[in-house]
């Protein structure tokens, strides 16, 4: 039996808590926020690959067991993040195998070796002899009457007036409580999803970007009327989360119609295959994927900025830029609140002049999906080697730069070998263990935490 530390109670955290108990180990889940809190985050959004590709066996069994066997959804249906969360990823976590073992709350912030510097027993058996360490910062909250301003009497409490500022004082506190826990695994399953990337060109901020945008901006919101209808919103990248908010901020056009949305985004390297800036996948067998790339190429198809003199173009909600990158952004301040941005672009990457390019672009919102990074802060103290390009574990990383197809559905785990570092017992699984590379899958996660695990009861 080992001590196992688990960092994260996504799904990935999750499924493995629950099979490393199956498997008679010691398990605590260090988690910074709530159960399954990035999922929750973008709990509006339905996910592509249905429930039975993202649960595995052992937590289906152990439901229907505990709930009974009409308890989970169906294999084949599409979920939203909170229905996943609500009707899979939280009861799993309330399973009596898991009662007392998983710390919300409670976010890891450092990982060492126990009396092993980082340039330490390099290599040496005796560094792996020893328990890894976990500096574990939890929160609580209190909330708390800290006083009556009018307790002492020195105040007419009949005067009408004061009564109406009569205010109890309560105070929400945070409390820090910081405690070290000893382990002998370490499964690092923190995800990547707040960590997000910046889109000035080349991947670095632009000008402006880190003081002007908040980590609100890099997620997926929900498109309300009161937030986004009748407004004009930029959105940043050529990914899934892009097309999610371009389609949905042209479906709120048809009932607040001066809508408009500005779409940045490069045109995949075979443009013929989507025409458009979603790389469609051939013959995706995601059918829902599939849908949501075809609808956002042609909404981007009608809108690029070279037709913007058509009249379809001109009464259409989306414009597409292509080839283009942000050079500065400047919010535009009235009084404390930010009411929109001046964006300036940068087009020096287009070939020849081109007609219609704007030099800027005055926006209401900014959507940032320009997607996530992993969080190696954790783990410096450790020894893991990762890919310059990718950041994630090296191994791992060579095996999916070898991959030739770009479906994330033709993803395999690699087995336990690739997913070893030079600390032994220190893995990183789930979405964490592809660094930058955001074809990871639930499916994918799964089979790395029964590889893992299964091989450490060899
Ligand atoms: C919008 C969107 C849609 C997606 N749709 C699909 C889909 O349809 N199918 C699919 O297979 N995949 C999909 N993915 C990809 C992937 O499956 C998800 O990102 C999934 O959440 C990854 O699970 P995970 O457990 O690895 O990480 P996460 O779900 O990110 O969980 C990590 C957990 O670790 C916690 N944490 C982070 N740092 C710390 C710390 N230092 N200490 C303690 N806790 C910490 C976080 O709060 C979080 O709860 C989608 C991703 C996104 C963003």
């Amino acid at each position: 039996m080992s001590r196992i530390a688990i960092i994260g109670a996504g799904p990935i955290g999750l499924e493995a808590a629950l099979l490393a108990r199956q498997l008679g180990h010691e398990v605590q889940v260090f988690e910074k926020g709530r159960v399954a809190e990035n999922i929750l985050d973008w709990g509006h959004v339905r996910l592509f690959s249905p429930f039975g590709m993202n649960s595995s066996e052992w937590g289906r069994a152990s439901l229907a067991n505990w709930l009974g066997p009409d308890a989970l959804p169906c294999d084949n249906v599409l979920l939203t993040g909170r229905e996943f969360a609500d009707e899979y990823l939280i009861p799993l976590s309330q399973l009596p195998e898991l009662a007392g073992r998983i710390h919300e709350q409670s976010q890891v912030r450092s990982i060492s070796r126990r009396h092993f510097r980082k340039s330490d027993g390099i290599g040496a058996p005796d560094r792996g002899a020893e328990p890894f360490q976990l500096l574990i910062e939890r929160r609580t909250f209190s909330h708390s009457v800290i006083s009556d301003p009018f307790a002492d009497g020195t105040h007419n409490i009949d005067d009408e007036s004061t009564q109406a500022v009569r205010v109890r004082h309560e105070l929400e506190t945070h409390h820090l409580d910081e405690q070290v826990v000893l382990a002998d695994v370490v499964l690092d399953c923190s995800g990547t999803y707040p960590h997000h990337n910046w889109f000035g060109n080349g991947g670095m901020p632009c000008q402006g970007e880190r003081d002007g945008l908040t980590e609100a901006h890099y997620r997926l919101p929900v498109i309300r009327a009161d937030e986004f209808g009748n407004l004009i919103t930029l959105v940043v990248g050529s990914g899934f989360s892009a097309a999610t908010s371009v389609v949905a901020l042209a479906e709120l056009a048809r009932q607040a119609p001066r809508t408009k949305v500005l779409w940045l985004a490069n045109s995949p390297p075979n443009p013929i295959e989507s025409s458009g800036p979603i790389a469609r996948v051939p013959n995706d067998p995601l059918i829902e994927r599939d849908l949501l790339a075809t609808k956002a190429n042609e909404l981007a198809a009608i809108g690029h900025f070279t037709r913007a003199s058509s009249l379809e173009a001109r009464n259409h909600p989306v414009v597409w830029f292509s080839d283009v990158s942000i050079k500065s952004l400047r919010p535009i301040q009235s009084c404390r609140d930010v009411d929109g941005f001046e964006i300036e672009l940068d087009w020096s990457r287009a070939a020849g002049q081109g007609s219609n390019r704007p030099s800027g672009l005055t926006v209401d919102r900014i959507i940032a999906t320009v997607g996530y990074r992993p969080d190696r802060s954790i783990y410096e103290e450790l020894h893991v080697h990762e890919c310059y390009a990718t950041q994630g574990p090296i191994k791992l990383a060579a095996k999916l730069l070898g991959e030739t197809s770009f479906d994330c559905l033709a993803q395999t785990s690699h087995g336990c070998d690739v997913l070893k570092n030079p600390e032994p017992n220190f893995f990183i699984l789930g979405s964490k263990s592809y660094g930058r590379n955001s074809n990871f899958l639930l499916r994918v996660g799964i089979e790395q935490v029964r590889e893992v695990l299964t091989s450490m009861n060899r």
